[in-house]
C-alpha cells in the first residue's frame, strides 16, 4: 500500500451520520495506525439520528453514546460545518487522503410525478421530518397546519412517523426533543383527520409492527381501518403466511378495525389499495384543496411481485395538507459519479465505480444509503460499513500529495471555513442538554446554523459574525 512511511493511513469519511460513524469505527478497530477525518456539512454530528429519527423515539437516539465514543478516539477528528463539494472538492480529498468513504446518505425525496404535486401544502414527508427535528435548512418551511385533513401518501416507517406526529397533541410531544418552532406550530394545528394511504394492500405495507402499534396508544386520536381492506388477495395471503412482520401488522390492523371509536379529538385512518392520481388546488388556485385517488387491485406478477393495478374507479377527497412519503433519494456530489435512476453512487461492495457496472475509481468508497439506497434501520449500516471498510483495507490506495491533518486545516482556514471540532460540538450539546433539563425535556435543540456556531465557540473565544 503506497502510504507515506511513518505516517498513518489517512481516511476522509464524508457524512457523520450512522454509516459514517460505523465506517469510522470499523477503520479504528481494523488498524491502529489510522487517522480519520469525519466531515459533515452541518455543525452537529449524527445525521439521521439527530434529524431523521422521530423526536418521540428517544431510545433510538441513545446510539449516539456509541458514536460519541468513536469520535472521542484520538485518531478521529470531526470536521463539522465543512461541505464537500463546496468547501473541499473531491480533488482536495485526493490530494490529502489515502482513501475517502462517501457516507452522506440520501437527503432528497422521491417524486410522485402527478399533477398538482408542487401546490402549496403538498410537501415531501422528508422535509416535514427535517422541520420537526430542527434541521437548520428546514426551519422556515412552515407546513400549513390550518386545514382539517392531512393525507400521508405511502405506508413505510416515515409515513407512520409523520402521521403519528400530526396525531399527537403538543402535550404528548412536549417531553421529546422536537424543535421548539414545530412544537408551537403543532400546538396550534387544526388538523383533525390524518389519512395514511397505501397503494397496495396491508400485506405489502413497509411499516414495522412496533411503529404501527403506537397508533393504538395515542391519547387523543382514534385509529380507523376499513375491515374490507383486510380481505386479502390470495397471493397476499400467501405472502403474509410466509412473513412474520406482515402477519403481526395484520393482527394489529385487525384489532384497530374492531375498536369502537372514542370520538377523540383526532382520527388516523389507514386506507389501502388507493393510488394518488392528482392534487387539485383550492379556490386560491395555489394551495392544495383535494386529492384524486384511484382504486387499485392487487395483481400477482410472474416474477413473484405483487403490483397495484388501477381499476379506473376514482374518488376525490378534500385535503389541505399532503405529505408525500414515498421514499428518500440520494443526490450527486460535484466531481463524483452518480446513478441517477437509483439515487446512489455506483459501486461494487462499496468500491466506487465511474458508472453503474463501470471501472473502479481508485481510493474512493461508499457506505450507507448513498451506497445501497434508502432502506433498512440504523443498525443495517453497521454490516454495510464493515463490507466497505474490508474492501478499502484490501485495496491499493492513493498516494496523496500531503496527507498531514494540518494541510487540511490550512486549506479550510485559507478558504474562511469555520470548522466545528468535536469539543465544539460538545459545547453545543451541553447547552442543549442544560436547556432540556430546565424544561423537563431530553434536550432543547439549537436550530439555526448561526446560533449553533455561536454556542460552539469556547468561552472567551472570538466569534466571527456568522
Ligand atoms: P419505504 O419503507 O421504502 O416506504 C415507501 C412507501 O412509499 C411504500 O409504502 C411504497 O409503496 C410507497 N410508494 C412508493 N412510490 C409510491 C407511489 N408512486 N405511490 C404511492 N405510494 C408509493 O421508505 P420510508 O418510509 O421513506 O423509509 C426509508 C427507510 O427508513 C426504511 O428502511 C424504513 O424502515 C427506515 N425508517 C425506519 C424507522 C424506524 O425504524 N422507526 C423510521 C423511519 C424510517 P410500495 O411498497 O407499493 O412501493
Amino acid at each position: 500500500m503506497p502510504e507515506t512511511p511513518g505516517s498513518p493511513l489517512r481516511v476522509a469519511v464524508v457524512g457523520a451520520g450512522p454509516s459514517g460513524f460505523y465506517a469510522t469505527d470499523a477503520l479504528l478497530k481494523a488498524r491502529q495506525d489510522v487517522s480519520v477525518d469525519l466531515i459533515d456539512r452541518l455543525p452537529a454530528p449524527f445525521g439521521l439520528v439527530r434529524y431523521g429519527v422521530a423526536p418521540d423515539h428517544q431510545k433510538m437516539k441513545s446510539v449516539t453514546t456509541l458514536y460519541t465514543r468513536t469520535a472521542s478516539d484520538p485518531r478521529v477528528r470531526f470536521l463539522g460545518n465543512v461541505e464537500v463539494g463546496k468547501d473541499l472538492s473531491v480533488d482536495d480529498l485526493r490530494r490529502h487522503y489515502h482513501a475517502t468513504v462517501f457516507a452522506y446518505g440520501a437527503p432528497g425525496d422521491r417524486r410522485l410525478g402527478i399533477p398538482g404535486e408542487d401546490l402549496v401544502g403538498s410537501l415531501p414527508a422528508t422535509d416535514f421530518v427535517a422541520w420537526y427535528n430542527g434541521h437548520p435548512d428546514y426551519e422556515h418551511i412552515d407546513p400549513p397546519l390550518d386545514g382539517h385533513t392531512a393525507i400521508v401518501i405511502g405506508v413505510g416507517n416515515v409515513a407512520v412517523d409523520v402521521a403519528r406526529i400530526l396525531a399527537k397533541t403538543a402535550d404528548e410531544l412536549a417531553g421529546s426533543d422536537i424543535a421548539d418552532h414545530a412544537l408551537e406550530a403543532l400546538r396550534a394545528s387544526k388538523v383533525r383527520e390524518i389519512v395514511v394511504l397505501g397503494r397496495r394492500s396491508p400485506a405489502e405495507a413497509k411499516f414495522t409492527t412496533k411503529e404501527l402499534r403506537e397508533f393504538g396508544v395515542l391519547e387523543h386520536a382514534d385509529v380507523d381501518v376499513d375491515p374490507a381492506d383486510l380481505e386479502l388477495h390470495p397471493a397476499s395471503r400467501e405472502r403474509v403466511a410466509e412473513h412474520s412482520t406482515e402477519e403481526r401488522n395484520l393482527e394489529v390492523l385487525r384489532s384497530f378495525a374492531e375498536r369502537p371509536a372514542r370520538d377523540a379529538h383526532r382520527q388516523v385512518s389507514f386506507r389501502f389499495l388507493y393510488s394518488p392520481r392528482s392534487l387539485e388546488a383550492d379556490e386560491s388556485g395555489e394551495r392544495v384543496g383535494a386529492i384524486v385517488v384511484e382504486r387499485n387491485r392487487i395483481e400477482a406478477r410472474e416474477d413473484g411481485s405483487l403490483a397495484a393495478v388501477g381499476t379506473g374507479q376514482t374518488e376525490r377527497w378534500p385535503a389541505q395538507l399532503v405529505l408525500r412519503s414515498v421514499g428518500y433519494h440520494g443526490s450527486p456530489l460535484p466531481g463524483m459519479p452518480f446513478d441517477e435512476r437509483r439515487g446512489i453512487i455506483p459501486n461494487e461492495n462499496g468500491r466506487v465505480l465511474d458508472q453503474p457496472g463501470g471501472d473502479r475509481v481508485p481510493g474512493f468508497y461508499t457506505s450507507g444509503w448513498i451506497k445501497r439506497g434508502p432502506s433498512g434501520v440504523i443498525g443495517t449500516n453497521k454490516a454495510d460499513a464493515l463490507e466497505t471498510v474490508q474492501a478499502l483495507l484490501e485495496d491499493e490506495l492513493l498516494t496523496p500529495e500531503d496527507p498531514s491533518p494540518e494541510a487540511v486545516d490550512e486549506l479550510l482556514a485559507d478558504r474562511g471555513v469555520y470548522t466545528i471540532d468535536f469539543d465544539s460540538w460538545r459545547r453545543i450539546d451541553r447547552i442543549e442538554l442544560a436547556l432540556g433539563d430546565e424544561h423537563g425535556r431530553p434536550r432543547v435543540k439549537i436550530v439555526s446554523r448561526s446560533e449553533m456556531l455561536a454556542a460552539a465557540a469556547a468561552e472567551g473565544e472570538a466569534t466571527q459574525d456568522f
